[in-house]
C-alpha cells in the first residue's frame, strides 16, 4: 500500500494503547477523499485534532491544493480499501467519518464490515438504503411522505421514478400515466427493474441538515441547502414550446448545492420532525439509533406542507457551502461551526469524557 506521510507529523511507531486514552491528540480523524472530505478534515483541524485522508490515485489534487490534510494515504483503487488498510487505520487510532462516497465506492457490504473505529451507527445504513425500511421508519416518525405507487398501472398523476442504483439523481424521470412510464422505461431502462414510483410533489426542495449529539443529548439544526440539478434547474431557461419541441426529459443529476434559509415560523416544525426521527430510530433495533449528522430531504408545497422524500443518515454534501458555518450555527456558536467541525467536536468531547464508545458504531 503506497503511503504518503506529511513530514509535519511523527506517527506512533507501534500499536499505541490509546483507544482508552482520554486525550484527543491520541486519535486521528480519517475520511475518504471525496464528497465532504475537505470540510471534515478542516473541521478536525479546527478542533485541534489530527486528520488523515484516504485518496484514490489521481483524485488527490484538492487535498494537496487546499491545505487541510495532515496526512494522506493513496490507494491505486478503492478495492484496495482492504484488511491491510483497516489494520493501518487501527494502528493509527483513526476514527473514520463516513460520507456519501463510502457506500458509492466501497459498497454497502464492505462498509458494514469495516473494522476500524467508525463514527455513527452502522446498522442505520440498512434502514436508510432499503426503501421499505426507510419508509417504515419515517412513517413511525409521523412525517408527511409522498405517496408510493405499487405498480406502474396505478399511476394517475405526475410521479417521479427513481432507480435504486441511481447515483445522485441520475436516471430519474417524471411521467404522469402508465403509458408514459412504459414508453420511457422500455426505451431507456429495459433491464432495470429496481425502482420506486413516488408521487411528484410540486413545491421547492429543502434539504434540512441536523445534528444530534448523544454526548450533549441535543438536536441542532445546522443549516439547509437546495440542490443544483442538471437538467431540472436549467429547463426553465428555455421557452415551454422549445422544451416540447426538443423533447427534453427532466433529470436530476446533482452537480452542486446552494445555501438557503427557511421561513423562521417553520423552524419549530423542523425541530420536531428531526426529534421524532431520532427518537423513533431507537425503536428500530438498529444499534444505538441515529446520531451525528443527518438530513431530511423535503419538498415544501405552496400550502407549506413539508413532504419528506428521503433521509440521509450521515453528513450530506449540502453542508459544504457552510465550511465557515451557516446562519444557524452563527447563532449558536462563537466560532465558525461546520457540520464537519461539529462531528470533530462531538468526538473530542466523547474522548475527553471517556465516552468514545457512545459515538462509535
Ligand atoms: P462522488 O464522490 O461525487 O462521486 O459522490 C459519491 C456519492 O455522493 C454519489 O452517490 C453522489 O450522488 C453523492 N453526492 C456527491 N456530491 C453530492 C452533493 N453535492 N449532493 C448530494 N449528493 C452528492
Ligand atoms: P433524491 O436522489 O431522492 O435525493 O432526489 C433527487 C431530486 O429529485 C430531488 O432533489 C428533487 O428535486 C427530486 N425529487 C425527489 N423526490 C421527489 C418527489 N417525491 N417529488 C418531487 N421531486 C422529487
Amino acid at each position: 500500500m503506497p503511503l504518503v506521510e506529511s513530514p509535519k507529523y511523527r506517527m506512533p511507531k507501534k500499536n499505541s494503547p490509546a483507544q482508552a486514552s482520554t486525550n484527543p491528540k491520541d486519535y486521528v480523524i480519517a475520511t475518504m477523499g471525496s464528497h465532504s472530505a475537505l470540510q471534515i478534515l478542516k473541521g478536525a483541524r479546527d478542533e485541534g485534532m489530527r486528520n488523515l485522508v484516504i485518496c484514490k490515485k489521481g483524485k488527490e489534487r484538492p487535498y494537496k491544493s487546499f491545505p487541510v490534510a495532515d496526512e494522506m494515504i493513496l490507494l491505486d483503487d478503492w478495492k484496495d480499501w482492504n484488511d491491510q488498510l483497516e489494520e493501518e487505520l487501527k494502528r493509527r487510532n483513526a476514527i473514520v467519518i463516513p460520507h456519501g462516497s463510502y457506500v458509492a465506492y466501497l459498497g454497502p457490504e464492505r462498509v458494514k464490515h469495516l473494522t476500524s473505529m467508525y463514527y455513527g451507527t452502522k446498522e442505520i445504513l440498512e434502514w436508510e438504503s432499503n426503501r421499505v425500511m426507510e419508509r417504515t421508519w419515517l412513517e413511525k416518525a409521523e412525517l408527511l411522505l409522498p405517496r408510493v405507487f405499487e405498480k406502474p398501472e396505478d399511476i394517475d398523476r405526475p410521479v417521479i421514478v427513481k432507480f435504486h442504483g441511481a447515483g445522485g439523481g441520475f436516471g430519474y424521470f417524471v411521467v404522469k400515466s402508465p403509458e408514459q412510464f412504459y414508453e420511457v422505461k422500455n426505451r431507456k431502462y429495459p433491464d432495470d427493474n429496481d425502482f420506486v414510483i413516488q408521487e411528484y410533489i410540486v413545491g421547492v426542495p429543502m434539504y434540512i441538515h441536523y445534528f444530534y449529539s448523544p454526548i450533549t443529548g441535543e438536536l441542532e439544526i445546522m443549516g439547509m441547502d437546495k440542490r443544483y440539478e442538471s437538467n431540472a434547474d436549467s429547463i426553465g431557461r428555455i421557452r415551454a414550446e422549445d422544451q416540447l419541441a426538443s423533447n427534453i426529459h427532466t433529470s436530476y443529476t446533482i452537480v452542486g448545492n446552494m445555501p438557503v434559509v427557511i421561513r423562521e415560523s417553520m423552524l419549530p416544525e423542523l425541530f420536531e420532525m428531526g426529534e421524532r426521527v431520532v427518537k423513533t430510530s431507537r425503536s428500530l433495533g438498529a444499534g444505538k439509533g441515529l446520531f451525528g449528522p443527518f438530513c431530511l430531504e423535503t419538498i415544501v408545497t405552496r400550502k407549506l406542507q413539508v413532504f419528506v422524500f428521503e433521509i440521509s443518515a450521515r453528513i450530506v454534501a449540502g453542508t459544504n457551502p457552510y465550511i465557515e458555518g451557516s446562519p444557524y450555527t452563527a447563532l449558536k456558536y462563537d466560532v465558525p461551526m461546520s457540520t464537519g467541525r461539529r462531528i470533530a467536536r462531538d468526538i473530542k468531547q466523547a474522548i475527553s469524557e471517556g465516552r468514545l464508545p457512545e459515538v462509535l458504531g
